[in-house]
């Protein structure tokens, strides 16, 4: 069975609505790529699954349990957690103090302090640092480990790559693998098609609020389908 079931979402910002009928289904253990252009509703699709935008109808179940008419508090303590685009640490905090802001809404399982620390080793040296004085790729790393003190069942990750130098993103996404081994069903919005092929199973193109192609094995795209799903051409 599908660890998510996202069923006929749309999101709204006031009057204006950004995802028209969205359909998508997440399988556990894998890895699912969302790409799109600007604008595409890619990060409202995120903010939408995690309750961060609130207009939101249709039906998100987690492990069959309904979690649309449910706050950002409850569907963290359900078990999905969100890495947001543009890290949004706390400026005010340590590493540490950051990563332990994870915790709060915790679930039982194999990430604590000691498994963050092991995954970025860095982090460890740095845990006293404020998150914020740190490299891009440095404050990345603690953006991820702070949604993994969580443990939570799913980890959506919102355009990690942004502004990274491309060996920075590649060390992130090497990373993943270790998050997999763990058994971690995660969904990953990026921009880099090429990359997102590279890290996924599966992924989806999403234009204007709707998903305008699947992709049931990312070994065999059909990259002139993409691109015209992409740009809707
Ligand atoms: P990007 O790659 O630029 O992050 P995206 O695919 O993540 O794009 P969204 O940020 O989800 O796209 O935006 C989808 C639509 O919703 C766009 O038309 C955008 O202008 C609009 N939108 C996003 N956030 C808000 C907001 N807080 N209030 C009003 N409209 C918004």
């Amino acid at each position: 069975m599908d660890v998510i079931q996202i069923e006929r979402l749309e999101a709204f910002y006031g009057d204006m609505q950004a995802l028209f009928g969205v359909s998508l289904g997440l399988r556990a253990g894998e890895t699912f790529a969302l790409v799109g252009a600007n604008g595409a509703g890619k990060s409202t699709l995120m903010r939408a699954l995690v309750g961060l935008v609130r207009d939101r109808r249709g039906h998100i179940r987690l492990g069959g349990e309904e979690l649309i008419a449910t706050s950002p508090e409850q569907i963290a303590r359900a078990g999905i957690a969100l890495v947001p685009e543009g890290r949004q640490l706390f400026a005010s905090l340590t590493v540490e103090e950051n990563l332990q802001m994870g915790a709060m809404n915790r679930r039982r399982g194999p990430w604590d302090l000691e498994a963050i620390y092991g995954l970025f080793p860095v982090l460890r040296e740095r845990r006293r640092q404020m998150a914020v004085t740190m490299s891009g790729g440095q404050q990345q790393m603690v953006a991820i480990g702070r949604a993994l003190m969580a443990n939570p069942r799913v980890l959506l990750c919102d355009e990690l790559s942004l502004g990274l130098a491309p060996v920075i993103v590649s060390q992130i996404y090497d990373s993943f693998a270790r998050i997999r081994a763990e058994g971690m069903s995660m969904i990953i919005v990026e921009q880099d098609i090429e990359r997102a092929i590279a890290v996924s199973d599966r992924m989806a193109c999403l234009l204007h609020g709707q998903v305008t192609l699947r992709v049931e094995d990312t070994a065999r795209v059909d990259i002139d389908a993409l691109s015209a799903a992409y740009f809707g051409e």
